[in-house]
């Protein structure tokens, strides 16, 4: 995208083949939270573009979404929502839940009711989308409640990983994809 600051944030992030399983080349962001010129560089990048979109909401996916979100969500005078695998949060009854697929079984994100307000403008952040199975149960998550989801955001998207991504519409915006 011509953005010089994009080498340094790839170049950043460790790449660890066969983990957790054999095949899967995974995309280690610890790597880039170490350094921190790229890690400031990613948190800017994603600020410059929603500082002014009127996002109330910045969604994050557990866990690595946690780790961008809330910088993002202080920088641009939103507030943090996090999006978390099943029974972490607390409250029973006031919790919604949306399931999806994965390669093998399935998972679950699951939201506070009363955390984002009908009609709110959310942005949704994760580390990495591959096939875009959790992004999309994010976005049902978020639309259940009202909400409207302007753009899913990541650091990383798979290229290798075929097929379209399921974002149900929504647009995705990516910083860098791994060689
Ligand atoms: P998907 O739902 O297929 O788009 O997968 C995205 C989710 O799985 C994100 O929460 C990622 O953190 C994680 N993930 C999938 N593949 C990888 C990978 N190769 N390296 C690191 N994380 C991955």
């Amino acid at each position: 995208k011509g953005d010089p600051r994009l080498q340094a944030i790839s170049d950043a992030i460790r790449v660890v083949p066969h983990f957790p399983k054999p095949g899967i080349m995974f995309q280690d962001i610890t790597t880039l939270l170490l350094d921190h010129k790229a890690f400031k560089d990613t948190v800017d990048i994603f600020v410059d573009r929603y500082r002014d979109m009127d996002i109330s909401v910045v969604a994050g996916v557990e866990a690595r979404g946690f780790m961008f979100g809330p910088s993002i969500a202080l920088a641009i005078g939103a507030k943090f929502v996090p999006l978390r695998k099943p029974r972490k949060l607390p409250g029973t009854g006031e919790v919604i839940a949306e399931a999806y697929d994965l390669e093998y079984g399935s998972d679950c994100l699951e939201m506070h009711v009363g955390a984002v307000q009908p009609g709110e403008r959310v942005i949704v952040i994760d580390d990495l989308v591959a096939t875009g199975g959790t992004l999309s149960a994010a976005i049902r998550l978020l639309e259940r409640v009202g909400a409207q989801v302007v753009e899913c955001a990541c650091v990383i998207g798979l290229r290798e990983v075929k097929g379209q991504r399921r974002l149900n519409g929504k647009p995705l915006y990516i910083l860098v994809e791994p060689r």
